[in-house]
Order: C-alpha cells, then sequence, then structure tokens
C-alpha cells in the first residue's frame, strides 16, 4: 500500500509512523510517500492530511496544484484522513477568506473553537466502529458546526462533532496521530477490520 502524507506544513512523521502501524497490524507493508509537489497524488492508495495551519496549508496545496490531485483521488473512491487543520482545509466551508476549502466532506467548521477555551486537552472518546474509547488529543482544535446529509457523525465532545466520515473520507478534530493507537488511521483505510485497541481477533474478510 502506498500512502501519501501532505507535506506542504504540518505533523508528517506522527501520520507516517500510525498509517505503517495500522498497516502493519494487518500484515501489509506501507511505503509512505511525502507530499510537497503535484504528481504524486495520482500514485497513491490513500492520503493523510495532517494538522498544521490550514491557511498555509490551503495556500501550499494550491500554489504546487495538489488541491485538484486530492479532489480527483477523493472522486475516485479513494481514503483520505484529515485531521484538524486538514479537516479545516477538507471542509465546505471554514468561514475564513484565508482558507480555500476543498470540499472533501460536507462539512462547515468553525477554527479554533476549542482553542480558546483550552489550548489543549486530551479526552476518551467514544468513536463509533471502536470498541473502546480513543485517546483524542485536541490542539488549537476546530469545532464541526455543520453536517450535511451524508456525512456521519463517528464522535461527539461536548454535544459537538468531532470525528466525521463521508464516503472514504475521514476528517478529525482532535490528533489520532499524537498517541501509538493507531485505530483511527485503521478504521479509515482499514474500515472493514478497525477492532479493539491491540485486539488478536481473527476478522472475517
Ligand atoms: N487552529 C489551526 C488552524 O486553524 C489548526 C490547529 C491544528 O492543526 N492543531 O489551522
Amino acid at each position: 500500500m502506498r500512502a501519501g502524507v501532505i507535506a506542504v506544513q504540518g505533523d508528517v512523521s506522527e501520520h507516517a509512523d500510525a498509517v505503517r502501524r495500522a498497516a502493519a497490524s494487518h500484515g501489509i507493508d506501507a511505503e509512505v510517500v511525502e507530499i510537497r509537489e503535484a504528481g504524486l497524488v495520482p500514485d497513491c492508495d490513500v492520503i493523510l492530511l495532517p494538522g498544521g495551519e490550514s491557511t498555509t496549508i490551503s495556500r501550499l496545496l494550491r500554489e504546487e496544484g495538489i488541491d485538484e490531485e486530492l479532489v480527483r483521488h477523493v472522486r475516485e473512491g479513494e481514503p483520505v484522513l484529515a485531521t484538524c487543520a486538514g479537516l479545516i482545509v477538507a471542509s465546505r466551508d471554514a468561514k475564513d477568506d484565508r482558507v480555500d476549502t476543498l470540499d472533501l466532506l460536507d462539512v462547515t467548521v468553525d477554527r479554533n473553537a476549542f482553542g480558546r477555551q483550552a489550548d489543549s486537552f486530551e479526552a476518551g472518546l467514544d468513536v463509533d466502529g471502536l470498541t473502546e474509547p480513543f485517546p483524542a488529543v485536541f490542539i488549537r482544535a476546530p469545532v464541526i458546526d455543520e453536517v450535511g446529509g451524508d456525512v456521519d457523525v463517528l464522535a461527539e465532545w461536548d454535544g459537538d462533532p468531532v470525528a466525521v466520515k463521508q464516503g472514504p473520507v475521514v476528517g478529525t478534530s482532535f490528533h489520532p496521530e499524537l498517541t501509538d493507537d493507531a485505530r483511527i488511521h485503521d478504521l479509515t483505510f482499514f474500515p472493514a477490520k478497525a477492532v479493539a485497541p491491540d485486539a488478536d481477533v481473527e476478522v472475517a474478510e
């Protein structure tokens, strides 16, 4: 499996580790490609759109011409995991002219909405499809405020959606790559197989 981590800015190596771990748990070797220019996305099976600064990430994606390749990747039904600033970039509208959103997920977001209350916190989240709570790290995280009809809410915090899925795209307000728990990556890239943490369970194909 070839995994592309968008590496124009943000937390790249943690996502690379997490996707390798998720793949390894299924006996699959993930080759990770760092993407800073156009031409690489079409050869990737899955894409990670990391956290960082959404204004910078969206500007660089547009300047490099990577934005259109991401839209095409999703149109072709290929998976994307978009986290924090990545979720903001993947949204339909971030209500901020400095962010050119890609509309990969039919949600609107409020940038830094959690950040104003507390810069960073960790919470045990109940996530649809996972049997045990997920240790979610929120860092100046966006709130998801409007969710379209085709979007499934996978997790909420304080009444607001913080993890969503639409077709092959999963978006999280939090940073699943900052713990050693790769279940969100697993759930995104191996949806039929994600189970309990470190579970030694055979799953029917
Ligand atoms: N608040 C940042 C933004 O608006 C996102 C923070 C993050 O990715 N940790 O881009």
